[in-house]
């Protein structure tokens, strides 16, 4: 997931461990899709192009 906010992106494979870790501190912001900093809506992460289109 993606936040166009912080341009940053929490990789698929971290993203339940570090919503997981966040919501032990009482962050549950990434837990409902929403960027834990900021608060803003995560988006899909840009797409880079190699998705299997050859
Ligand atoms: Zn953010």
């Amino acid at each position: 997931m993606y936040c166009p906010k912080c341009d940053k992106t929490v990789d698929d494979s971290k993203f339940e461990e570090i919503s997981e870790m966040l919501s032990r501190i009482g962050n549950t912001l990434l837990k409902n899709g929403k960027c834990p900093v900021c608060s803003t809506d995560l988006i899909k992460p840009p797409v880079r192009g190699d998705a299997g289109s050859t």
